[in-house]
């Protein structure tokens, strides 16, 4: 079924795609589809708040600084400073449109209240308490919805891309989506697409991502052909809520900022042992450190204390980690809390320029499916949310300058077809293997890896893939059998990028290569499709 033309498809309702989308529908007509509901997506679950220079006695050179030493030599300088520089303005903007930041205690048109976070030489993290993402997306929605010129598909899943090839080389002119109600395929042609679909961390056993993560914008641009990089590169949050009854609750790492202390579940404290700057230590080095600590012992978990601080000011700087913490009876402001580490931020993604375009004409990527070239080998705390903003504007930028060159319309897409796929009720089957990913990528890919553990994922991710496929060509495709794809696909590709990287850099550390190789892997792993062997350096 295919609907009229618009003039940008935006796949995906988080920062970037809500900001994209406000700006584009000043003079374009705007779709936004997006898996669920509007709000759910990473961006909503942010928690800490994001980075920018606002203090008169910081400077952006401080920030740069910061950013390229998380980042592990792999940052694109270029990328660093037009976002760093870029970022105040980005910030008004979220500003003007109502987001409410927290300012220090006092009268309401106090100074905001700028937060502290590991790996960051000064206090810059603007939030809003302990529930910034929610505080953003609200105000994102609020002004999203009261523009005519946008049209929102929720419970719509980007399936693939529409691409011909053009004057010029490839174009894309759309999506072919799924409508999650009716399972209906529906062809969506645009000029200009943008993939804004977020991260992957479901992708891993444990992980702070929302089910929406399942990695489908880098799937759907790698199957059209746009190349990927640094998927090695994923951050594990050091400090999860562990509680059986618990799903993927984060403690932010405003906590540590604010003073609390690592322990063994005996008690006795441990980062010290691991790096200079301790809790504050940049979160790859925390997660690992963990790891550690819970492998060499045994531990289930390790301890987060922040019992020794006031408890009124706990309450009020953390309120919904707090709340959260107390409904199952852990009372934050007298005993630690217990914590494990999981799957939080891909740093790789699909290859951008600075503006956001890709390798195929009008495709544009902004926000976590991208690699921009900010993060490098490391992401620093709170830069995604601004790296989300400021590349949502670029993107805006350059498509705007494009679609008044280039006027022509798309061209005429053949429907989806489903061909002679039957329903599908073996749903146990998809249940299974998505465990079976998810564990395999856990155990086998995690925090700490070995060329063998490489190997066998290698070949037991190929032989899912076999039967993937199997099931994907016999069936009438799903919501999940979509998404089981798109996480066999992204577990594909960060293997074949981990196996590349013959050394141990940012956030990737393997036993067989653990010193940094400067001379042979101080560039980007880039994979492509059919290239399963071969990289290139970005
Ligand atoms: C618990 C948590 C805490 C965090 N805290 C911070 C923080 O304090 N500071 C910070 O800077 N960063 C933080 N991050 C990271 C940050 O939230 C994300 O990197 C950022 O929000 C990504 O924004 P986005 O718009 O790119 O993607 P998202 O916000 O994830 O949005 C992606 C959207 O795409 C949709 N989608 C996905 N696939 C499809 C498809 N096939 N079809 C249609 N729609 C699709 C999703 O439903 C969603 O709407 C945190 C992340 C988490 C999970």
């Amino acid at each position: 079924m295919s609907t009229p033309p618009v003039d940008y498809l935006i796949i995906g309702s988080g920062i970037a795609g809500l900001s994209l989308a406000l700006k584009a529908a000043r003079h374009h007509s705007v779709t936004i589809v997006t898996k669920d509901r509007l709000p759910e997506s990473n961006s909503a679950y942010a928690q800490g708040g994001i980075a920018s220079v606002w203090d008169p006695e910081d400077s952006f050179a401080a920030h740069i600084q910061d950013t390229l030493t998380a980042g592990a030599g792999l940052c694109h300088l270029d990328v660093v400073e037009a976002v760093v520089s870029e970022g105040p303005e980005r910030i008004h903007e979220l500003i003007a449109l109502g987001t409410n930041f927290s300012r220090r205690p006092g009268s309401e048109d106090a100074e905001y209240d700028l937060g502290m976070e590991g790996g960051h030489s000064h206090r810059r993290i603007l939030h809003a308490s302990d529930a910034t993402g929610q505080e953003i997306i609200r105000a994102l929605i609020a002004a999203v919805r009261q523009q005519p010129s946008i049209t929102i598909l929720e419970k719509h899943m980007g399936v693939d891309l529409l691409t011909a090839s053009g004057p010029s080389g490839s174009e894309c002119w759309g999506a072919y989506v799924l409508d999650l109600e009716t399972n209906q395929v529906k062809t969506l042609t645009a000029r200009v697409t943008a993939l804004c679909a977020g991260g992957a961390g479901k992708v891993y056993l444990y992980t702070s991502n929302p089910d929406v993560a399942t990695g489908d914008g880098l799937a759907m641009a790698y199957r059209a052909g746009v190349p990927v990089a640094n998927l090695e590169f994923f951050q594990f949050h050091p400090t999860c809520l562990f509680h059986p009854r618990a799903r993927s609750f984060l403690i932010s790492e405003a906590l540590r900022g604010e003073g609390a202390i690592l322990r063994r579940p005996g008690g006795a404290p441990f980062m010290a042992q691991y790096h200079p700057r301790a809790e504050l230590a940049p979160r790859d080095v925390v997660a690992r450190a963990i790891d550690r600590e819970m492998k060499t012992h045994g531990f289930p978990h390790v301890l987060l204390d922040i019992s020794h601080r006031d408890a009124d000011f706990l309450r009020q700087r953390f309120p919904s980690i707090f709340r959260h913490c107390l409904e199952f009876d852990i009372d934050l402001t007298k005993e630690p809390i217990p914590v494990v580490p999981a799957a939080h931020y891909l740093c790789g993604g699909v290859v951008t320029d600075l503006h956001g375009a890709t390798a195929i004409n009008r495709l544009y990527a902004a926000g976590e499916v991208a690699m921009t070239g900010l993060h490098g080998a490391n992401r620093l705390a709170s830069n995604s949310l601004l790296e989300a903003v400021v590349f949502a504007h670029r993107v805006f930028c350059h498509a705007e300058t494009f679609l008044a060159i280039d006027t022509r319309t798309p061209p005429a897409f053949s429907d989806w077809n489903p061909g002679q796929a039957v329903s599908n009720d073996e749903m146990v089957v998809v249940t299974h293997t998505w465990e079976e990913i998810r564990r395999l990528m856990w155990n086998y890919v995690g925090i700490v890896r070995s060329t063998r553990r490489l190997d066998r994922a290698r070949r037991r991710i190929a032989l899912i893939q076999e039967e993937i496929r199997d099931y994907y060509w016999n069936f009438l495709v799903t919501g999940d059998l979509l998404e089981l794809r798109n996480l066999a696909t992204v577990a594909e590709l960060i293997i074949r990028c981990a196996s590349l990287r013959r050394e141990s850099r940012g956030l990737h550390y393997t036993l067989d290569y653990p010193e940094t190789n400067d001379q042979h892997w101080g560039h980007d792993t880039v994979v492509e499709l059919d290239q399963a062997n071969n990289h290139t350096a970005g």
